[in-house]
């Protein structure tokens, strides 16, 4: 049997596969931190998805969290067996964010899909869907095709992955699924042309900057202290002092430079008439490997002290999230090869070898010494109004999944 037969197979799938990726996306699936009730609902889905498929057992491997009404943060595996004992693991992840600004959805609205130009809309068709269901796809063509893949396929889904992992790859790698003989491809990130293997990543760290003045009435400005002013300057402050400290560039990386993004803003007081006593602001920071992030967080601290001695105000630094970026992926690693030469063969072209702004599961992965890769074919909607997925994408990508099964 010859992998024609197979990308064949994929193809006659292509409109069942849009169908399936919509029916997902109906459930969304967003977390508790987010105001979302976790992954359980999209999971059971997905289960009915994968028995339809074909896919008997399935090994669930919850983790406890009290925050959702279900008390899980549902992990499923599903495996195809193969010739070899070894196993190629495709994890993609259930959660998605949340729609954000809904005025913003022009094309339709963010959980209720919508076929367009080969293109399916809605929040999380790109991040992390549409390679889900290659996944899927890849492995119900062989069997339906009734072949069995040289490697054993074990098609991972995780939970909790936009905020940290803890209750999803983290806690896997933690019940030690994997080994370091693992092939491991994390489809959560690449270019428009599949032409680009990411094998390691920037530290990232998430900051919440709170800042404390006294509430007032706005017409007596001067009996309080606006916390509001004060964030608003910090936040500049910080967001100068950071990039001028932090130029430098790696060519290696995309983009090249370590990234300061103020990003997130709490709500305040409810009246225009009130001085806000406290104001909460959120920074997101993606730092060349080269850096010490403790450093910078050093930096980011003393900028604090020294806006607190000149305003008054008290102004806290408190870590949400801080991931510092393991050692890359051996670029010689057998999945590196792996994907450069289904990517060559199928598409006809040469992938590139870098880095990322990170904070993909791979991560993990790599922390334990298991090489892991970042590779899809995406325009990058990922968090965006108007996410979508391209159909051809992921039929395409189903393609290379199956290769790297079957080679
Ligand atoms: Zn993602």
């Amino acid at each position: 049997m010859n992998t024609d037969t197979v990308f064949k197979e994929i193809e006659r799938m292509r409109n069942e596969m849009t169908e399936t990726l919509m029916e997902l996306v109906r459930v969304p699936a967003i977390a508790p931190q987010s105001g979302g009730d976790g992954e359980s609902k999209r999971a059971e889905k997905l289960v009915q998805i994968l028995k339809t498929i074909g896919f008997t057992e399935l090994r669930h491997v919850d983790a406890d969290d009290e925050r959702v009404p279900s008390r899980k943060r549902p992990n499923l595996i599903a495996y195809l067996n193969g010739e070899t004992k070894e196993r190629l693991w495709i994890i993609t992840h259930l959660d998605v964010v949340p729609a954000g600004e809904e005025a913003l959805w022009t094309v339709t609205k963010p959980f209720d899909p919508l076929v367009k130009d080969g293109k399916i809309y809605g929040r999380g068709t790109e991040d992390n869907l549409q390679e889900m269901i290659a996944s899927i796809y890849a492995a119900k063509a062989l069997k339906n095709l009734g072949i069995k893949p040289k490697r054993t396929v074990a098609l991972c889904f995780v939970a909790d992955e936009e905020n940290g992992s803890k209750f999803g790859i983290q806690y896997l790698i933690g019940q030690r699924l994997f080994d370091k003989n693992d092939l491991v491809v994390v489809p959560d990130g690449g270019n428009g042309e599949g032409s680009f293997i990411e094998i390691a990543e920037k530290s990232s760290l998430w900051l919440k900057i709170s800042t404390f003045g006294k509430q007032a009435h706005a017409s007596r400005p001067s009996d309080g202290l606006n916390a509001n002013r004060v964030g608003m300057e910090f936040a500049l402050a910080l967001d100068k002092m950071l990039h001028e400290k932090y130029p430098t560039r790696d060519d290696y990386f995309e983009p090249p430079e370590s990234t300061f993004e103020p990003t997130k803003k709490e709500k305040n007081v409810d009246a225009v008439n009130i001085v806000p006593g406290e104001d909460f602001t959120y920074f997101d920071c993606r730092i060349l490997p080269r850096f010490d992030v403790e450093e910078v967080l050093k930096e980011i601290n003393m900028l604090a002290a020294t806006f607190e001695k000149k305003t008054g105000a008290r102004i806290t630094i408190e870590v949400v999230s801080k991931t510092v970026a393991p050692q890359p992926t051996d670029a010689n690693a057998k999945i590196v090869t792996m994907l450069r030469e289904a990517v060559e063969t199928i598409r006809g072209i040469k992938a590139k070898v870098g880095g990322i702004g990170g904070g993909t599961c791979a991560a993990y992965f790599r922390r334990v010494g298991i090489p892991a890769v970042v590779w899809s074919t995406a325009d990058e909607m990922a968090h965006q109004p108007n996410e979508y997925a391209r159909i051809d994408n992921m039929v395409n990508d189903a393609k290379i999944f199956a290769q790297l099964a079957m080679a």
